[in-house]
């Protein structure tokens, strides 16, 4: 068991941020049981990860209007038949990854009236066939149709192959955003946060370093 599980909560996020400097931390809560988000709540912490529509619906639905400051990021994989509960749930999809979502997206911001939320365009940097993300080559084509549908795109964001060393996908994400003058790289999870980090990320997303080991589903 890793040293951090035995600290508290509001411990591990003060160890982290002090690592982050001025990256932002997605604490992702996916799995994790309701007393561990409250009580990183109470620490003063308000951005948060799930990966999951439906399961994020079932925990924050009620907690979240508690919170003016909270800001949710979806970090999984998003159906279109799930776009109007991600935009009324979410500020933040890091997941845009094709034209369909992207039509979707910016037809029910017209329908529904509600303010875009911020977008990152997932890049499947391995090209791995079982991942969503946009793979780098289509990248451009993309990111042209969302500005035909007048969604603004602020970052990029990918998961690199568990079975590769995580630095050549940063660096390509890096390279990727710099190129399309987009801001934000969402990159790094608890096991790679720190090269992550060396290499560009503004933002990394963290579970069992904040939270300890998930839940089964
Ligand atoms: C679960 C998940 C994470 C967090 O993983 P840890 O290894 O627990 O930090 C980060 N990003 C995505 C997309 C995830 O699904």
């Amino acid at each position: 068991m890793s040293k951090l599980a035995f600290m508290s909560i509001a411990e591990n996020l003060n160890v982290l941020r002090e690592k982050l400097g001025s990256a932002r931390l997605i604490a992702v809560s996916k799995q994790q049981p309701i007393e561990k988000i409250r009580e990183a709540l109470e620490a003063g912490h308000r951005s948060f990860g799930e990966n999951r529509v439906q399961e994020a619906q079932g925990r924050w639905s009620d907690l979240k209007p508690l919170y003016a400051d909270l800001k949710l990021h979806l970090i999984g994989p998003l159906q279109t038949n799930k776009v109007q509960e991600a935009l009324a749930l979410f500020d933040v999809i890091e997941t845009l990854d094709r034209e369909k979502l992207a039509a979707a997206l910016a037809q029910e911001i017209k329908k529904s009236g509600r303010a875009q939320p911020q977008l990152l365009v997932q890049v499947n940097t391995g090209a791995e066939a079982q991942k969503s993300g946009v793979l780098p080559e289509n990248l451009s084509a993309l990111l042209k149709e969302c500005e035909k549908l007048e969604l603004k795109i602020s970052g990029l964001m990918c998961i690199p192959p568990v079975d590769e060393p995580p630095a050549l996908h940063f660096a390509l994400l890096k390279k990727l955003a710099d190129r399309h003058g987009l801001p934000q790289r969402s990159m790094g999870m608890s096991g790679d946060f720190e090269k992550a980090l060396a290499l560009g990320a503004t933002s990394v997303r963290l579970g069992t370093a904040v939270f300890g080991e998930r839940l089964p589903r």
